[in-house]
């Protein structure tokens, strides 16, 4: 015993002085270019996550990215191949020695990158895989419009429901956000149920920031109660400007998401090996950040949530449609956008106090010229936010790949958001002529795939669907 603390002193003190090693005890500086990864202020292993912003880090903005460093390091700039998906580290390890570790094989199962599920290709075609509305609507070729609404502060709905009043019939999707600013709300879930209960198809937004990994599986397990089958997996902004809240970071989205998927996919949770019966089948979703540089980072990152298991994407907020149409030209060479439905936040900027957060908000790629268009707009910075916004999704409906708007508004009230999407096109441009005209003629009549798992039962998808 004393042998062991002494190696992992001496351990400590070497690496923490060559590579600023954390002495996790599961060392893997062989796979990240001898970065260490703990020192990500998230205590990420498969980061970047959507704060970064040329190449700095939203915790810590003076200092360099860490996962940024390592990607360039480790990947170049010509490979857009993703990196390994890291397991979380066992925090048993912490402070023991990786040498002794990597002898014993006590840190194999958080060492070895975890095998990727076999999920298809082109998921964008496959048959409806849950009984989400938002999956069918998609897979319809529609030209979906999500916004979000802001969770109550007390224990009330009047708030909510202010909001829904102006929402309701207008978008195919609500995503419902949480504990904003570090400030205690409705949990997700709760506000998700509300919405689903009042006939809106809801989107839960669960993020690694205040989740264990226990604590997310059981989210999903209450969503399913809840009839609420869309779940947006989020790494989470650092509540930064709280700093004493214990933030949890057991996962990041990669992760987050496989865990979601291995579920659905196997009825397992992969963390314990235990089967869940009936276990919770949701359409999953992802955030990236287009405007994370160098560029092939947010590719390699999308890369490894789409093969983690993420079946659509919502955004960063999109100010900057040229840089948005490099990044959608990006993952159509790749492929991605059959495999991913992708929708651009768009921000809906009314209010003065919003626009000059705006800048400290993490990851937000503001260009000069728009913030100066808005900040000219003096008294008629709503009428001016609202215009900005109807252009910026005109423009994204027409590039190829786009699967819908995702509205994000930073005002007050949510009245706003119906004139933004008015004119929008109700059906992709890019979408199969002839998928389009059955979903018209025919909206249900989606196909079902055949379970492996449940012959002789009734597939997964026909319970998913009701069908
Ligand atoms: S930007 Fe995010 S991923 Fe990069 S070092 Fe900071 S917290 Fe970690």
């Amino acid at each position: 015993m004393l042998i062991e603390k002494t190696i992992a002193c001496i351990e400590a003190l070497l690496k923490g002085m060559v590579f600023d090693c954390r002495s996790c005890g599961q060392c893997v500086l062989r796979q990240t270019g001898l970065i260490c990864p703990m020192t990500c202020p998230k205590g990420l292993r498969n980061g970047p996550c959507g704060g970064t912003l040329d190449g700095h880090c939203e915790v810590f903005p003076d200092k360099p990215c860490v996962w940024v460093r390592i990607h360039q390091r480790v990947a170049g700039r010509t490979s857009l191949e993703p990196l390994p998906l890291l397991p979380s580290p066992d925090a048993r390890l912490y402070n023991t020695s990786s040498y002794i570790n990597l002898l014993n094989g006590s840190d194999r199962p958080t060492r070895q990158p975890l095998s990727y599920l076999n999920l298809g290709q082109n998921r964008t075609r496959q048959p409806l895989q849950t009984a989400s509305q938002l999956e069918r609507t998609l897979k319809l070729g529609r030209f979906v419009r999500t916004c979000e609404v802001r969770p109550p502060r007390r224990a009330a709905l009047d708030s909510l429901l202010k909001q829904i009043q102006h929402i309701q019939g207008h978008f195919d999707a609500v995503n419902a956000t949480a504990y904003l600013n570090a400030r205690p709300s409705l949990p997700s879930p709760v506000t998700s149920a509300k919405l689903a209960e009042l006939g809106l198809e809801a989107i839960c937004q669960s993020t690694c920031r205040d989740h264990t990994k226990t604590s997310f599986i059981a989210e999903l397990l209450q969503n399913q109660l809840n009839q609420v089958h869309n779940v947006l997996c989020l790494t989470g902004d650092s509540y930064k400007g709280q700093p004493r809240i214990k933030q949890v970071f057991d996962m990041d989205g990669a992760l987050m998401l496989y865990e979601a998927r291995h579920l659905r996919e196997t009825g397992i949770v992969h963390f314990t090996g235990e089967k869940i019966p009936d276990a919770p089948r949701p359409w999953l979703g992802a955030a990236i950040n287009p405007f994370t540089t160098p560029p092939e980072i947010p590719l390699r990152r999308l890369k490894q949530k789409a093969l983690a298991g993420a079946d659509f994407i919502q955004t960063q907020l999109v100010f900057d449609v040229p840089a948005f149409e490099r990044f959608m030209a990006g993952v159509r060479q790749e492929g991605l956008d059959r495999d991913l439905f992708v929708i651009p936040g768009v921000p809906v900027v009314t209010s003065r106090t919003a626009l000059d957060m705006l800048p400290k908000v993490p990851g937000v790629h503001l260009p000069p010229e728009i913030a100066a268009r808005l900040a000219g707009a003096g008294p008629a910075l709503e009428a001016q936010g609202v215009a900005l916004a109807r252009e910026t999704a005109q423009r994204l409906s027409q590039i190829p790949g786009v699967a819908g708007v995702h509205l994000m508004l930073f005002g007050p009230s949510h009245e706003v958001l119906p004139e933004v999407i008015e004119a929008l096109p109700r059906q992709r441009l890019d979408w199969p002529v002839n998928a389009a005209a059955e979903s018209e003629s025919n909206p249900p009549a989606l196909p079902v795939r055949q379970s492996p798992r449940k012959q002789g039962e009734g597939s997964l998808e026909a319970q998913a669907c009701g069908l």
